[in-house]
């Protein structure tokens, strides 16, 4: 018998939503929190173009794709780093600064990911607690241990949405051991983007990344392209651990062009924002709780674990898949990724006939 190794064997495979619709009913799903809109024009165009000379390796150091969001985010090209999905410099972070005996330290309900990513590479996960949903500053500070290596967060939260304050990050920040790598992930920064207030220049402490990605607010999920902002120290060993050429060159194109379209970025930013709050309206009028979002996604919170599964069954009948969150220990909600008004209204009238017949209260 060939056997893995056994931290491998122990890993469960990453768990992803299913994307299947009852026979004859179209798939509505709401369960991967990518964008309400197809990319900007613009990148559809840069990525054909990029397509046309595709014989050749895409650009090994993403020089456009760098410069592009340099220019945008008002931070020096050479602190960029960029990945195949963010999950590619998550998981690259992970091997660098966690494995064999590193203590990683999240959150409650931390992206799942930040736990595949360091089991696979060898070291040990723990959570802290949140409180209502939200990152716990003083928690996770309680928690540090003299093996703790890697600290990381998601800020807004997924599954949760919610977000703290950029100065309580920096607070985090300044309270940890400096031998602790904090890692910061801004997958839906762009929802709630204040210029004023950004924190990509604790990079420069020399102990912090902050990460990004294309695949929600820009639409371009299926392209692959994370970024992130790296101390010089970090970048260069995080780089050995990265794919040479991890990016083709059509999303190197797609995401220069999309990073530049700003106007198309805030269109479908605003449009997110007033359709999210909307259906978190509509859902507490219904009598559920819906999680203050910060991102394209609500967490709605039934009275039961009951409700929520019939409520999950009676969508999935109408071909709406939104993602249980039992995996993240909160089997009674529901988490449903912003889309177009006619798939949330019909989510909505879904909801509401439960209710209407007490199928779930
Ligand atoms: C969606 C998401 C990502 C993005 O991963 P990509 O690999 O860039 O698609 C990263 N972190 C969080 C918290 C997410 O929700």
């Amino acid at each position: 018998m060939i056997e893995p190794q056994a931290h491998v064997a122990a890993l469960a495979a990453y768990p992803l939503a299913e994307l299947k619709a009852p026979p004859g009913k179209r798939l509505v799903s709401l369960a991967q929190n990518e964008s309400c809109m197809p990319p900007s024009p613009k990148a559809l165009a840069a990525a054909g173009k990029a397509m046309a000379t595709s014989q050749l390796y895409p650009d090994p150091d993403w020089t456009e794709l760098r410069a592009a969001i340099a220019a945008v985010h008002d931070i020096a090209p050479e602190t960029i780093l960029c990945g195949a999905g963010s999950m590619e410099l998550i998981s690259a972070l992970m091997r660098c600064y966690g494995g064999p005996s590193a203590d990683v330290l999240s959150t409650q309900y931390a992206y799942a990911f930040f736990k595949t990513a360091t089991v696979a590479a060898g070291g040990d996960y723990r959570w802290v607690e949140e409180r209502d949903f939200t990152i716990n500053v003083d928690a996770i500070l309680e928690a540090v241990r003299p093996d703790t290596r890697v600290v990381c967060v998601a800020n807004p939260g997924n599954p949760t949405g919610t977000r703290i304050p950029n100065h309580e990050i920096v607070r985090l920040r300044a309270e940890l051991p400096e031998d602790i790598l904090l890692v910061v992930d801004e997958a839906y920064g762009e929802f709630s983007d204040d210029p004023a207030d950004h924190i990509f220049a604790l990079a420069e402490r020399g102990d912090t990344v902050i990460l990004r990605t294309f695949s929600k607010a820009y639409g371009l999920a299926g392209a692959r392209v994370g970024w992130g902002v790296f101390p010089s120290a970090i970048s260069g060993h995080v780089r050995k651990l990265l794919h040479p050429n991890n990016i083709s060159a059509a999303s190197q194109a797609a995401s220069a062009a999309a990073m530049l379209d700003r106007g198309y970025m805030r269109a479908v930013r605003g449009e997110t924002i007033a359709r999210r709050d909307h259906f978190s309206q509509q859902v507490i009028a219904l009598g559920l709780n819906a999680i203050p979002s910060s991102t394209n996604f609500v967490l709605i919170e039934f009275s039961s674990v009951n409700s929520a599964k019939t409520a999950a069954d009676a969508l999935l009948e109408e071909g709406v898949l939104m993602r249980g969150m039992a995996g993240y220990d909160l089997p009674h909600c529901l988490r449903a990724t912003i889309s177009n008004a006619v798939d949330m209204d019909l989510s909505i009238r879904v909801l509401s006939r439960l209710f209407e017949s007490r199928s779930i209260r």
